[in-house]
């Protein structure tokens, strides 16, 4: 008798240091996430912006400071102890991940290049990255209006998430987007499931926003991997990358970007610009104006980046 109620004690001192310790590393996960998402949340793009190595490189080197994701597995183990048919304490598992695997996108609503300007004109088009915000998208496409262009928004989940008038005002005016994943990772950091769900965030952001789902896609910083290729092409998704870079983000003077666009502007030429990600995209502001009638008058028509060859 004496004997049990030893075992007994010592199970249930065994038990509640295993249910101590595993609270408390609950607890520090759960502090963890939480201010992860705290820093997360509170400008994950301009951060990327000022990286100097820049938003859209294309180096792939990010020097990544920036968000860690903030995923759905950390902090939520509900399950402190497993107890085999023994009723003995084990181990809490480690590092599994509890998140379900995401194998799809969804089918998109946005057909690509649904209607093809006429043949022998030479095209070009504007694209502007990491928005929607309300400062300098709205300008944009307030300049876009009043000179009759269309053009292209690769947007961020998380910013249509914060602006989603702002991407309703855009596909009304009659823009085109494309989804540019939730937060701005480097995809070719990032595993299959990494992928599909920076992907798929956005694309819920944009379904919640506007009821429709891109076709097209842009990976952040130009940076893709053979997985991001597959999974792109895999769930009907159109990779768009650019050939004319402003680096705006980077600080390019607006004279400077006109004088760079046109001697950088050729057909099929696919521009990239901003729209938020950093102060300096102010010049792209201040320049649009003259690089749209430049292009004009060099005899290009301005289409969306679905339009292109
Ligand atoms: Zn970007």
């Amino acid at each position: 008798m004496k004997k049990v109620r030893q075992r007994r004690f010592l199970f249930l001192g065994v038990l509640s240091i295993v249910v101590i310790m595993s609270l408390s590393a609950c607890g520090a996960k759960g502090g963890l996430s939480l201010s992860t998402l705290l820093t997360g949340e509170k400008n994950p793009i301009v951060d990327n912006g000022n990286n100097e190595k820049g938003p859209e490189t294309g180096s792939g080197t990010t020097g990544d400071g920036d968000i860690v994701i903030i995923g759905n597995n950390g902090g939520k183990d509900g399950d402190i102890i497993h107890g085999d048919v023994d009723n003995k304490p084990v181990e809490p598992d480690k590092g599994k991940p509890e998140v379900p695997v995401i194998e799809k996108l969804d089918k998109p609503d946005q057909v690509i290049a649904a209607s093809k300007p006429d043949k022998g004109k030479k095209l070009i088009a504007l694209t502007f990255d990491d928005g929607p915000d309300k400062r300098y998208t709205t300008d944009i496409l307030d300049i876009l209006k009043e000179k009759g262009v269309k053009a292209t928004f690769f947007v961020v989940g998380q910013q249509v998430a914060k602006n989603p008038e702002v991407l309703q005002r855009i596909v009304d005016e009659g823009h085109a987007i494309g989804n540019h994943t939730n937060n701005h990772k480097d995809l070719s950091k990032l595993d299959e499931q990494g992928i599909i769900e920076q992907f798929k965030e956005a694309d819920n952001a944009i379904k919640e926003a506007i009821g429709i789902t891109p076709a097209m896609v842009r990976a952040p910083y130009g940076a893709v991997s053979d997985t991001v290729k597959a999974l792109v092409k895999e769930n009907h998704r159109e990779l768009i990358g650019w050939n004319i870079d402003t680096r705006d983000w980077a600080g390019t003077s607006s004279s400077d970007m006109i004088k760079m666009i046109k001697k950088e502007a050729k057909p099929n030429g696919m521009i990239l610009m901003h729209s938020f990600g950093s102060k300096h995209v102010k010049n792209t502001v201040h320049a649009l104006p003259a690089i749209i009638d430049l292009l004009e008058n060099m005899g290009y028509t301005l289409v969306t980046a679905d339009q292109l060859a």
